[in-house]
Parts: structure tokens; sequence; C-alpha cells
């Protein structure tokens, strides 16, 4: 049987940020771009940073992605796949519930995609089943780098679902989102499976595993019920002026057998 990947294999990407000792990598695993950590800057004590997320209303390119370079809407993917596009959203929105409840960051749909933290869509050159792209500013002073903006793209050519069948070839769109959503926040592939974030598509869960929500713990820290919401700055002006110091890296399918460039 050929196994399902979503991507990068974990061996390239080691280190994890912080207190964690080496030897919780096989449970989570931090994202090491360039050597750097990354995650979006975390809110002042008592606050929680609230990301805005949005799925792809019209053609887009990003240059400089190394993945998801051009999107567009999901409409296609979703009718081709028979899922609604209410269920869709719906189904997205749980992902993004999933670690909005156990760590300290929320997220919101944006009302604008085009200031979007996290842009959702199909991609327009089909390739694996789903990537993730994140863009951060690589001039930061900070010990672990803020991510500006980040990018989930999912292949139209391909079956989606909602629900688990058995059918380890039909992925199911929530647990892709939140394995994508991981990576968009600063996760990598843990080096053992049995969870979300394992590289290996599965379906005996289908919700975050211990190792996830170590992952996002240690990046974020607790959830904490009474913080005080702090939205992302709407702007893009920001990103826009520091588009040139952005790196972008890949994940996906066919990562596992050979990294690109
Ligand atoms: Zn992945």
């Amino acid at each position: 049987m050929r196994f399902s990947v979503f991507g990068l294999f974990a061996g390239l990407l080691s280190c994890t940020i912080g207190a964690a000792a080496a030897g919780d990598s096989a449970s989570f695993k931090t994202l090491r771009l360039e050597g750097n950590g990354v995650r979006w800057q975390v809110a002042a004590k008592g606050q929680q940073r609230v990301l805005s997320y949005a799925i792809v209303a019209q053609d887009v390119e990003f240059a400089g992605a190394r993945n998801c370079g051009k999107m567009t809407k999901l409409d296609t993917l979703l009718s081709t796949s028979q899922i609604a596009p209410e269920t869709a959203r719906a189904e997205i929105a749980a992902a993004f519930a999933m670690w909005e409840a156990v760590a300290n960051i929320g997220f919101r749909e944006a009302a604008d995609p085009a200031t979007a933290d996290i842009l959702i869509g199909a991609q327009l050159e089909p390739e694996g089943w789903a990537f993730a792209n994140v863009f951060y500013d690589t001039l930061s002073t900070e010990p672990v780098k803020p991510i500006s903006r980040a990018l989930i793209c999912l292949n139209p050519e391909k079956r989606w679902k909602v629900g688990f069948n058995g059918d380890l070839r039909t992925y199911d769109m929530r647990y892709t989102i939140t394995h994508e959503i991981g990576h968009t926040i600063g996760l990598d592939h843990p080096s053992g499976g049995g969870q979300i974030m394992g590289y290996r598509y599965e379906e005996t869960f289908r919700s975050l595993q211990p190792g996830d929500v170590s992952g996002v713990v240690l990046l974020y820290g607790k959830r904490q019920p009474d913080s005080i919401i702090v939205a992302s700055e709407p702007a893009s002006q920001a990103r826009h002026a520091s588009s040139v110091r952005l790196y972008a890296k890949r994940w996906g399918a066919r990562a596992f057998t050979a990294r690109s460039p």
C-alpha cells in the first residue's frame, strides 16, 4: 500500500524552541526555517493574539512563495468532491477552533481576504494533496522570528471529503486543514506518528493529540479564557513593505522524497 503523506520528511528540520527537551521531538516539533524558529508575535501578558483567516475569493499570486504561489477559489474543488461551500467553511472553522481551544492564540474569519493573516485556497498548479507556506521576517531581531503571513492550499484534482471512511486516498478536509494550520502557526512534523502534525495522513483520530497540544502551547502558551482579545493590525502595508525580506518554506507530499531547493 502506498502511504498518503502530507509533507516534508521530519529529519531535516530538527530542534525545538526554548525549554522543550530533545525527546519531545517524537510527539511535536517546532518549525525551523533557515535555522530560525518562527511564530506569530505573541500578545502581551493577559492578552490573546487573534489571527484572521479567509478563503480566497479570487485568483491570487504570491511572488516568492515556494508553495501555494498561485491560488484560486475553492468552488471547483468543492463541487468536484460534492462538498457544500457552507460545509467547507464550517470544517475550516472547526479546524481553527481546535487550536484556539488549547493555546493562547485565536482565529477569526476575516472580512477581507486581502488583509487576512492566513489565506486558504485551491492550487492553480495542482500537486500533492495540501501545502502550507509561511512568510516570516528574516531580519527581525527576535530570537523566534515573527510570521507575517501564511498560505494553505489544497489540490483541486484530488478528491476531498468530510469525515472518515477508511479511504486514505481521499482526505478529510478538517483533518487536513488542522494539519496545515499547524504549519502556519509554527509547527513541523514530529519524528513519530500518532499526531495531527504527523506527516502521514491517517484516520484514527480527528482532533489534536497530546503532542500537537504540547507544541502549540510551547509556542503561544496555554489558553487563557480571560484574555483580552488583540486583533492583528489590518496592515497589509507592513507586509508589502517587507515583502523582499520574506522567506517561504514548502511542505507537501512531493517533499517526502525530494526536497526542493
Ligand atoms: Zn505537513
